[in-house]
């Protein structure tokens, strides 16, 4: 089967279309035909070695994949060759004290598929069947390969990690890219007031058809004044944030008393200062989210098929150009989803 593979590290990596066996599967595992796998900033990471966790090369990348059941291993008894899947990414042991809770985002053992093993980005993946995620007949491959990874981050931060009430304000960081949109349709949904960012006009047009209230321009240094201002003075209740660096020094300037910053990504940067005294006087939470778990990536497939949460799709490439969709995504120009077709 054809595969691309990361051979090595950089900005950008190197990369290599090859020729590689068709996998087999180990007992509890299958092999699933990649019908589409959907790009995200994970990949980038790991293709600038930029992840704080061991990596091996050559590695096939891609984490958001949706395709069918091609082979059973043994001891499979869930699932049949031909059966529509997603997979939760978030590989867990299914062992440990959170994994037995439900909590498998936090699993002890989590190992990232795409990134600490070979993922979608070639025609076949075996994965553990523990892993599969009935995908409903009425999502398409694409559709599941653009919200299954970032959708559920969004539905695991606004539904798991915090919860939204309705009448709320709810301030989305990042309108255009898969978590933001998605976050944008899952707190209008859920009744609140949403206000996004975005830094183009294209991607601040996009946060209002998701249903955002307001945009603000994120590339005007005073744009945390412009929330006081919608909110008269009062700032939001909640932040969803997926970007760090000074961003989230910047969210908390738009926090109201009582609010709550739940983060997921730290792309502009793992290190931030934090000032107590606000904080806790303003009793204010700052709320991690990691992954999903499988319970996130079922609910926000039936948000899909329930027509809730729309995928924004930028564009679907062919396999053999993932190198120039993994360009295309560095250069920060994407509305939404690059979704790779095998
Ligand atoms: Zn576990």
């Amino acid at each position: 089967m054809q595969a691309v593979q990361l051979v090595a590290h950089g900005r950008p990596g190197q990369f290599r279309v090859v020729g590689v066996p068709d996998p087999a599967p180990r007992p509890d595992e299958v092999v699933v035909r990649v019908r589409a796998c959907g790009l995200n900033r994970l990949d980038l990471w790991l293709e600038e070695g930029a992840l704080p966790i061991p990596l091996e090369l050559p590695r096939t990348p891609g984490s958001e994949i949706a395709g069918e059941v091609e082979t059973c291993g043994d001891g499979v008894t869930d699932w049949r060759p031909g059966d529509r899947v997603a997979i939760q990414s978030n590989l867990f042991c299914g062992r440990c004290e959170f994994c037995v809770s439900g909590d498998e985002s936090l699993c002890i053992e989590g190992v990232l598929l795409g990134v600490q093993r070979d993922g979608g980005f070639a025609e076949r993946v075996v994965v553990p069947a523990s892993s599969l995620v009935k995908l409903p007949d009425q999502v398409s491959y694409v559709a599941s390969a653009a919200l299954t990874l970032a959708g559920s981050t969004a539905m695991h931060m606004l539904t798991n990690r915090t919860a939204i009430h309705a009448g709320q304000w709810v301030l989305v960081i990042g309108s255009a890219s898969g978590v933001g949109s998605s976050a944008i349709q899952i707190a209008r949904q859920s009744g609140a007031q949403v206000i996004a960012t975005g830094s183009s006009e294209a991607k601040r047009s996009l946060a209002l058809q998701l249903g955002a209230h307001h945009a603000i321009d994120s590339t005007n240094p005073q744009w945390t004044l412009d929330v006081r201002r919608i909110t008269g003075k009062r700032g939001v209740d909640l932040v969803v944030e997926h970007v760090g660096g000074q961003v989230i020094e910047q969210a908390f300037a738009c926090l109201a008393r009582g609010g709550t910053i739940v983060t997921c990504g730290a792309t502009a940067g793992r290190e931030v200062t934090l000032n107590l005294w606000p904080f806790f006087v303003k009793q204010q939470r700052l709320v991690g989210s990691y992954g999903r778990s499988r319970a996130d990536v079922i609910q926000t497939l039936e948000w899909a098929r329930s027509d809730r949460l729309r995928p924004v799709i930028d564009e679907v490439v062919p396999l053999l150009e993932t190198p120039r969709a993994f360009a295309k995504l560095r250069q920060r120009s994407v509305l939404g989803k690059i979704v790779i077709q095998p």
